[in-house]
């Protein structure tokens, strides 16, 4: 996929699902920026060479936002790719979860996506072509037991998707994309404090009809598909890549 010169950010593309996406675009001939509160982005972006650099930014912060999208256009110009990748996990449910940890949920997950939106648009607006991708998870559609604030994120994530398609129609474009289990940092650490690493993860691997969890590659690869001129007809949707999870009926007694 070419994307010669063309201007992209990523957010959390220091590690997991953003990483691969920053090397994909990276291979595409894009400008890449990475926006990430993990030191690790920087070495990352320095390996890749001049075409990629490193701000780092806590995206669920206004101030740090508009900070970033300002040193960016002044850098490569206006970001014509913008990819809402950053998220966090937790696990709880509505009457365990305190405030603090809502709040931190949705700012991470949600209020992200709304800020880096918010100041990468207009700079599409006025290029007049743009495209943002929302990465949401198959649990915008449906949810295990005790992660109700990271559901609820996920799902609200779709609705800022369908805005943006329909508010800035024809020239910006804006799709979620919602991955069953992938092999990243943020999985690996979960399944860590789990008493039984190895049976969590035969699980996720059994749970997939394709019998195995993705990687950060086939998500990137799907993302940037989503960000060329080639998906160009897609727009406001949401798009599952999750190896089959969540389409079967539990319990059926026929084979
Ligand atoms: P990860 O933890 O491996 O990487 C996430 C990156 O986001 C990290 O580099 C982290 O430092 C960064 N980040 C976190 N908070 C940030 C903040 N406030 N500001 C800037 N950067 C921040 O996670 P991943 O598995 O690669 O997940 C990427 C996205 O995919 C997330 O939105 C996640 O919810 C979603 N997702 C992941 C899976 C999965 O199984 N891994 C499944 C469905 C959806």
């Amino acid at each position: 996929m070419s994307f010669e010169n063309v201007k992209v950010v990523v957010t959390g593309g220091a590690k997991g699902i953003g990483r691969a996406c920053v090397e994909a675009f990276m291979e595409g001939g894009a400008k890449v920026c990475i926006l990430d509160i993990d030191q690790a982005g920087q070495e990352f972006a320095d390996s890749l060479g001049n075409d990629t650099f490193f701000i780092h930014c806590d995206v669920s912060k206004e101030d740090e936002v508009k900070t970033a999208f300002r040193k960016i256009e002044k850098k490569i110009g206006a970001v014509e790719v913008l990819v809402n990748n950053a998220g966090i996990q937790s696990y709880s449910t509505v009457t365990e979860t305190t405030e603090e940890e809502w709040d931190l949920i949705m700012n991470v997950n949600l209020k992200s996506a709304f800020l880096c939106s918010k100041y990468a648009i207009p700079m599409m607006l006025e290029k007049k072509k743009g495209c943002v991708i929302n990465v949401a998870s198959v649990q915008s559609f449906i949810s295990q037991k005790n992660v109700a604030p990271y559901t609820t994120s996920k799902t609200a994530l779709l609705g800022l998707t369908r805005s943006i398609a329909v508010d800035y129609a024809p020239n910006i474009r804006s799709v979620a994309v919602c991955p069953g289990t992938v092999d990243t940092p943020m999985l690996r650490n979960s399944i860590q404090e789990s008493p039984n690493p190895d049976e969590v993860l035969e699980e996720c691997n059994e749970m997939h009809l394709v019998k195995r969890i993705g990687s950060s590659n086939e998500v990137a690869e799907l993302i940037t598909y989503l960000s060329s001129d080639k998906a160009s007809f897609i727009t406001g949707q949401a798009i599952r890549i999750d190896g089959g999870l969540g389409i079967t009926i539990a319990g059926s007694k026929r084979d």
